[in-house]
């Protein structure tokens, strides 16, 4: 690894190989690599915390450059692991409590050092990725067993399915066999395939005989701890939880009662597949200096409790319109959720205030950004900033827009520019600018555009702005299977009325002044009637985003629209004749 000290402890007839990254005055960092893997799993993970921490990876005892023990059999049992581990601390950070981070068999074991007291007064806190506590395991098998209602039976059913390589790696010799042949070969191209990792460096030349040792950890472990969980396994330290959603070996319902073993848990999901220090490096490096940071300043529990705060919390949101209506309230519930917010809006003092509610609201940080989104120049000098100052976006909110109204023959070619400048090509330039960036970092994301029901409802009132909403959404279904193998969703939320101050500001063609500000005082008050409040819009974005939906009509009226336009398209072109009275 690259910058990296490296030095070798000895314990229990093995030889460990230990690297360190980082000033070791600074709080430390022990990083515990996963099956089949060597501390080269972390190895992006690692550079990315080495700025403020003392960073420690070891190869676990018969991988990578550690020797392995002899006879193999009886020699990966948990409490030899809890000596590696020990031992490595006390060369490492003989003086002070360290900061456990594991993935996969690195977590598990990393549970084990947690939860005995051997160890206690040595970690101060453990972030665990992929990997549960084979006693929380067990038991939480056996509440299964002991009383199965039907949902409770699908859950055991359900790990059970996705626990098919470890009964697998009980048989003698065939994994072995495997790794050391075929499997050994292709593996590289299966995580590239599989679960997305990038190729490269990763993984090492090791890899066969890590994996042909490595099954010993399951053969001396799983079978005993799972038959007989230790009944005391409680954690002595605060836990951060990282769970992958998609993750092909583990399901997310083990966790479910974890509060029972830990006092002090902090949950982080991520909608990804198993190999996360691979493929979201960023987001994983983030969530450990923030938590080990939190922990240090006494603080453990994190300051988020809004909606999806486990999947937010510290992520980079931009929001365009953000100066009112349901920009404002999609930054707050972000905001909420302990998210990094930068409020764009044309109007500076709008965009300000936005930003100073996020902060009050609980955002990690929260930025002003004026910016006239129809404006090329502007928005790439905006992207510009925002990628130095602040970063790759994680989720790009396109919402700014503008209302107009009138039928076709009298909209001037003048109106038809302005509302698809800023309603079509903001989005455009939006997704360009900031999705570019998303795409080229290769670690996921999300944009949400907020488009209409006038989208797929047509009406003789809104040809214009109709037609620029339409267009957003075919953008936003076109952008989302471009950018779906780069693991970044695409959402077109499509509320109906609600009630915000684009009826203020809307144009309505064909009709002198004074007509147009009545009529926009009119509508004015019918939205205000019909009072859909913004918020329930931004609670739609979130969710939206957090199960990765295509397409979210709001509102009941916008959910009829789009049923109608689906299923009764007749229906839908009558209703586009009738001309609203204002
Ligand atoms: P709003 O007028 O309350 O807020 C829009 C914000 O966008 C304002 O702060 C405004 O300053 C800003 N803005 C306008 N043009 C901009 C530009 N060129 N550059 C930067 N900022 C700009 O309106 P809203 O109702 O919150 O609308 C937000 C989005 O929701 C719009 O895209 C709108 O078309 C869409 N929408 C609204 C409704 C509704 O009933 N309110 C329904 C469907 C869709």
């Amino acid at each position: 690894m690259k910058g990296a000290r490296e030095r070798w402890v000895r314990t229990g007839g093995v030889e460990l190989c230990v690297a360190e990254l980082g000033d070791p005055e600074r709080p430390t960092v022990v990083l515990v690599h996963g099956y089949p893997d060597s501390k080269e799993v972390w190895s992006e993970v690692a550079v990315r915390l080495a700025g403020r921490f003392h960073v420690v990876l070891y190869d676990v005892r018969g991988h990578g450059r550690s020797t392995a023990p002899r006879p193999l059999r009886g020699g990966f049992t948990l409490a030899k692991l809890t000596d590696d581990f020990l031992a490595v601390v006390d060369a490492v950070s003989p003086d002070r409590p360290v900061h456990l981070v594991g993935h996969d068999w690195g977590s598990v074991q990393s549970w084990e050092f947690v939860t005995v007291g051997r160890t206690e007064g040595r970690i101060a806190s453990f972030t665990s990725i992929s990997g549960p506590s084979l006693d929380h395991f067990g038991h939480w098998i056996d509440a299964r067993l002991k009383r199965p209602t039907p949902r409770r039976a699908g859950q055991l059913l359900g790990q059970g399915a996705k626990s098919w390589y470890v009964y697998l790696l009980h048989t003698p010799v065939l994994p072995e066999l495997a790794w050391r042949g075929p499997l050994g070969k292709r593996w590289p191209k299966i995580l590239e395939r599989a679960e997305r990792v990038p190729g490269g460096d990763y993984p090492t030349g090791s890899l066969p005989s890590d994996a042909a040792h490595g099954a010993w950890l399951y053969r001396d472990n799983v079978r005993a701890r799972l038959r007989r969980p230790r009944p005391d396994a409680y954690a002595h330290a605060p836990v951060q939880l990282i769970t992958p959603r998609q993750d092909a070996f583990l399901s997310e319902r083990l966790y479910d009662d974890l509060d029972r073993w830990v006092p002090r848990l902090t949950r982080r999901t991520l909608p990804v597949k198993h190999w996360v220090p691979r493929t979201r490096p960023d987001q994983v490096a983030a969530w450990i200096d923030q938590f080990v940071t939190s922990v240090d300043g006494g603080r453990p529990a994190p300051a988020a409790t809004g909606r999806h705060a486990d999947r937010f919390a510290g992520q980079l949101v931009l929001v365009t319109g953000a100066g009112s209506g349901i920009g404002r309230a999609t930054a707050i519930a972000f905001a909420e959720a302990g998210a990094r917010i930068v409020a764009v809006d044309r109007d500076a003092e709008a965009a300000a205030r936005t930003a100073e509610l996020a902060r009050l609201a609980g955002a990690a940080g929260a930025w002003a950004e004026p910016a006239d989104v129809s404006d090329e120049q502007a928005m790439e000098v905006l992207a510009e900033k925002v990628h130095h100052q602040y970063g790759v976006l994680d989720v790009l909110v396109n919402n700014a827009g503008i209302g107009l109204a009138g039928s076709f023959l009298t909209t001037t070619t003048d109106d038809w520019r302005k509302v698809l400048d800023v309603n079509l090509w903001g989005v455009i330039h939006g997704c360009r600018l900031f999705g570019a960036r998303m795409a080229e970092r290769g670690q996921g994301g999300h944009i949400v555009t907020i488009a209409s029901a006038a989208a797929y409802q047509p009406s003789r009132a809104l040809p214009a702005y109709s037609t620029s909403k339409a267009a957003v959404l075919m953008l936003s279904e076109c952008l989302r299977a471009e950018l779906a193998p780069r693991g970044i969703g695409v959402t077109a939320v499509c509320p109906g009325f609600v009630n915000t101050g684009i009826t203020a500001t809307a144009r309505f063609t064909g009709v002198d002044e004074a007509e147009e500000l009545r009529r926009r005082r009119r509508s004015a008050r019918l939205y205000g009637l019909r009072n859909y409040p913004p918020e329930k819009v931004a609670t739609a974005v979130l969710d939206a985003v957090a199960a990765d939906r295509a397409v979210v009509p709001v509102t009941p009226e916008a959910k009829a629209a789009r049923l109608l336009s689906r299923f009764a398209p007749r229906l839908s072109r009558r209703i586009a004749r009738v001309e609203p009275r204002l």
